[in-house]
């Protein structure tokens, strides 16, 4: 799964009314923003390339890659069918428009994949389509109530019923305006055909293993609706093309939640970070038994690791690719494979750095004081992600509260996301000082002496948070941030300017970051739900001072609109298999 993402989005001024139809028929009126309007809806989204080095593919997964990025596209057909029934005919009648208004539209909807802005609560921006995207998308006829779904499925026996709530399948009504659930392999038979081709012609020039194994396997569950055994398979992929494909996620379907969205994503390994995954992972149990907490509550034997993959991204599609761009993913979903394999973590670098470069680096110029700005990096803003993901694993899980057995997830109840949000960000931060204390290299400027990849590693985080905190602090991510900078501040490791700019004291922070550690690992390892609540309700707020450098980062970008050079250069669209429209 994605990570929510609750995206601030400032106060946009849309004076042009139109009429909409919503979903029950009603007309309803809604602003359709103007060309001007629309422009700084665009403008949120910095056109960035992002591209990967496939050089060092074998010859035949070079090929192969080209019919996966071709499957992908087919992917990104239905997905737009999936969000909504008018879609393809509106996209149709789009592209006919050449004036500057309908340039804009047709290029705002393919940052959103449909008439809806997925940065303003899924508002329409083109006129004559439902005034929000409906709630069930396409899964579901739209006249069709919440109560009448449900009381359908109660007549239904238990093999029916797993079908009508199941990942891959959508509601039609049939004779009689009854309700039927319809396979994704009966309703979107010629698009998944065609994927399907594809995926088994890429598997039969591969020569790895793995790699076969999925591809030949997802094209036999496009068929066949049954996705378990490609499931299985993904988890055992192991290749220089790192791909996922298929129907995954279910936040398309806001009414139910069961429904997945078709996605694609191209990857191509990072070796050099792969081989940096292996040396932490072989540092985790000496980490855990140093980290600043009372002995009797450090691990003297962490669990296995889900699995991490860092990849590099040539192309995504479908749901995988609008509004705001994934950076990482855990999957699968389906539960009954997680219970067996386990799931993985895919972190797309390349994504991360096109991130970094159009939104991070514009916000640290205006938060960081000027001779700090030197020091943000994207090394050390991606190891630090890295050391992020590892450290969920370190630190208390599994705990004991008066004699009883239990875990910090059930004790902290719902203020547990922000305090180990909070917890992996600080416990990967004293990681990586830790392993430079031991003379280790981390993978941030390694040639340079340690002080100065200590002010990259702080300085870089600094920068970071507001753009965490940019997402506001109702979210896990945001409020375990805000707890954390008022923290630092309070400890003197972060200190702002008289100019109202931030900066690192680093004769501070390190104790600063060890003090907060210790207090959000012992918080955990007591399962401290009244401590851990007065803690955010005390520090998990934007103070006037940080507020103050949140209002100056007004009109930098929200996040990128991905140029995939790398997969135009292999398989363009233009030239790709003729588009059922
Ligand atoms: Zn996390």
């Amino acid at each position: 799964m994605k990570k929510a993402i609750i995206v601030m989005t400032g106060i946009l001024l849309m004076s042009t009314l139109a009429i909409a139809e919503t979903e029950a028929g009603k007309k309803e009126s809604v602003e359709i923003p103007n060309l001007e309007q629309l422009q700084k809806m665009i403008a949120r989204f910095a056109p960035t390339e992002v591209s990967a080095d496939t050089s060092k593919l074998s010859p035949e997964d070079q090929k192969a890659v080209v019919k996966l990025i071709q499957a992908a596209r087919v992917l990104d057909d239905l997905y737009m069918t999936q969000l909504w029934k008018g879609n393809q005919a509106l996209c149709a009648r789009l592209k006919k428009d050449t004036s500057p208004l309908g340039r804009a539209r047709l290029h705002y909807f393919w940052i959103n994949k449909g008439p809806w802005s997925d940065l303003d609560d899924h508002k329409a921006f083109i006129p004559a389509v439902p005034a929000r995207k409906p709630l069930g998308a396409n899964f579901y006829p739209e006249d069709m109530t919440k109560e009448e779904f449900e009381s359908w499925v109660k007549t239904l026996n238990e093999k029916e019923r797993e079908l009508a709530t199941g990942f891959y399948s959508l509601i039609q009504r049939k004779a009689a305006n009854k309700l039927a659930a319809v396979p994704y392999s009966v309703e979107y038979r010629a698009d998944l055909d065609r994927a399907a081709k594809l995926l088994r012609e890429a598997g039969s020039l591969t020569q790895n293993a793995s790699l076969k194994k999925f591809l030949n396997s997802r094209a036999a569950a496009f068929l066949s609706n049954d996705y378990y055994q490609s499931d299985v398979d993904w988890m055992d992929l192991e290749a220089a093309i790192d791909i996922t494909i298929g129907p995954y996620e279910t936040y398309t379907d806001e009414l139910f939640g069961y429904r997945a969205a078709f996605e694609a994503y191209v990857h191509v390994r990072d070796e050099a970070e792969s081989n940096k995954l292996a040396f932490f992972a072989k540092h985790l149990q000496e980490i855990e038994n140093n980290l600043p907490i009372e002995p009797k509550y450090r691990n003297p034997k962490i669990g296995g690791l889900a699995p991490i993959h860092v990849v590099n991204e040539i192309f995504a599609a479908g749901d995988g690719n609008h509004g705001v761009q994934t950076a990482a993913y855990n999957l699968p979903n389906d539960e009954r494979v997680v219970a067996e394999k386990g799931s993985k973590r895919v972190m797309m670098k390349n994504v991360q750095e096109a991130k970094f470069k159009s939104v991070l680096l514009p916000i640290s110029q205006h938060v960081l004081a000027p001779e700090a700005q030197k020091d943000v990096s994207f090394d050390a803003f991606f190891t630090h992600i890295v050391a992020h993901e590892l450290t969920h694993g370190l630190g208390p899980q599994q705990i004991n509260v008066s004699g009883r057995k239990t875990t910090v997830r059930l004790e902290l109840k719902e203020v547990y996301g922000a305090i180990e949000e909070a917890k992996a960000d600080v416990t990967g931060l004293f990681t990586l000082q830790y392993l430079l204390d031991q003379g280790q290299r981390v993978g941030i400027a390694e040639d340079r002496p340690k002080e100065e990849i200590e002010r990259k590693l702080y300085t870089t985080f600094l920068a970071s948070a507001f753009r965490t905190l940019r997402f506001g602090i109702t979210e896990a991510h945001g409020r375990g941030m805000a707890m954390q900078m008022n923290y630092l501040l309070d400890k003197g490791g972060f200190a702002v300017q008289p100019d109202g700019t931030f900066a690192v004291d680093f004769s501070k922070i390190k104790q600063a970051v060890r003090d907060l550690d210790h207090d959000l690992l012992t918080l955990e390892a007591t399962g401290d739900y009244a401590g851990a609540k007065k803690m955010l309700t005390e520090l998990a707020v934007l103070r006037p001072e940080t507020q103050r450098a949140l209002d100056k980062l007004g009109d930098i970008p929200t996040d990128i609109e991905p140029k995939f050079v790398t997969a135009e250069k292999l398989a363009p669209a233009s030239a790709g298999l003729p588009r059922k429209r």
